[in-house]
């Protein structure tokens, strides 16, 4: 089978101390993923990188609030780097085009679907999609925490066998990474659990990008159990990328894929959390045989209470019966229809199993 990977590589990765666009390290990336292109490996490239280089560009006639200065910075940062990039590629023979995306533009299923068929033509034609988010148009408080958290959604969404996450660490460790008692975690296998890691990841958020390890490490688990491998790994380490795909042994840490791979309707559900319109509280048995092994759906009679205003196919969290969520679904009924048939029996259910994202 073909591979196909999502490098994402974080600004951090690609700016200068001073802002400025790293060419020699962009080119550097961009060598590896050309001759990975060329040995048939399709990839995605997610990179960020826009504010932090429209930084070093432009001086702001005053100082600018949080909002603007992204708006303002990203606008000029995002032309800088596609140009970059394309110029690159271009030397390897490889034609990329651009997709800046918002989190709205993944709100619906046929918004998923249309930017997965935009990915997808890009990829039958050999271009390369390069993704970021359109930060100049993104609506705060809407916005991808992220890209990393764009990343996870484009892997899932392009039935992906990789994501590869380039940051400027070589991946977790177990306490603070400058501390030389720490260690870095090569494996992570969901199935075993939270093993605790959370505690060891330092909280701190870089200099230049959104991000930090946190959000990268919860990503990573999610994206890991809908199957698909996730490697966090040092984006300035020489040769990264093609000794990732070649399978070196090289510093990185890995999150083995699980073997239940999601259909890509449970997917898409599985990234909507932002959107939920209302909330479908359970008792326990139903949460506990939702919880379970077997492939159920969530039935009226499991159902205790309806909360918010929704319509059919709306985005919903269940919630069980100590408040907790558990996780997320497309509900069958609007809110007014569920919250008569609450209780009974004999109905179709009001989320079908196909719809149904169980956080466990
Ligand atoms: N989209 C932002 C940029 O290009 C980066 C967001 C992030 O740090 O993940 O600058």
């Amino acid at each position: 089978m073909k591979e196909r990977v999502v490098v994402k590589i974080g600004s951090q990765v690609l700016t200068r101390k001073d802002g400025t666009l790293d060419v020699t390290q962009m080119s550097a990336l961009v060598d590896q993923i050309a001759e990975l292109n060329k040995s048939g490996v399709e990839i995605i490239l997610v990179s960020s990188g826009a504010v932090a280089s429209g930084k070093s560009e432009v001086k702001a006639k005053a100082k600018l609030d949080t909002v603007s200065a992204r708006q303002l910075y990203s606008s000029v940062g995002q032309v800088k780097l596609i140009n970059r990039y394309s110029d690159l590629f271009r030397q390897h023979g490889i034609v990329c085009g651009q997709i800046l995306a918002t989190k709205e533009d993944f709100s619906t299923r046929r918004h998923y679907l249309n930017q997965r068929n935009c990915m997808s033509v890009m990829l039958d034609n050999k271009v390369m999609p390069i993704v970021n988010e359109n930060d100049a148009i993104s609506v705060n408080g809407l916005m991808f925490t992220d890209n990393d958290e764009l990343s996870g959604l484009v892997a899932t969404m392009m039935g992906c066998n990789k994501l590869i996450i380039l940051s400027n660490i070589n991946g977790i460790y177990t306490g603070n990474p400058s501390d030389p008692a720490s260690e870095l975690i090569r494996e992570i296998d969901t199935k075993n659990g939270k093993n605790n890691i959370e505690d060891c990841i330092q909280t701190s958020k870089s200099s230049t990008g959104r991000g930090g390890m946190t959000t990268k490490y919860n990503i990573a688990r999610k994206v890991a159990e809908e199957g698909i491998e996730v490697i966090i790994a040092n984006g300035r380490t020489s040769h990264i990328l093609v000794d990732l795909i070649g399978k070196k042994d090289v510093p990185s840490t890995r999150f083995v894929a699980s073997p239940k791979a999601a259909n890509s309707l449970k997917k898409w559900i599985a990234h909507s959390e932002g959107f939920a319109k209302g909330e479908i509280h359970v008792n326990q048995g139903a949460s506990e045989a939702l919880l379970g092994e077997k492939a159920v759906s969530l039935l009226p009679i499991g159902i205790t209470k309806i909360i918010g205003n929704f319509e059919a196919d709306d985005i919903v969290r269940i919630i069980d019966h100590l408040g907790k969520q558990i996780g997320i679904g497309r509900t069958a009924y609007n809110s007014e229809k569920a919250n008569e048939i609450i209780g009974k029996s004999n109905k179709k259910a009001v989320i079908h199993y196909d719809y149904l994202y169980i956080e466990k």
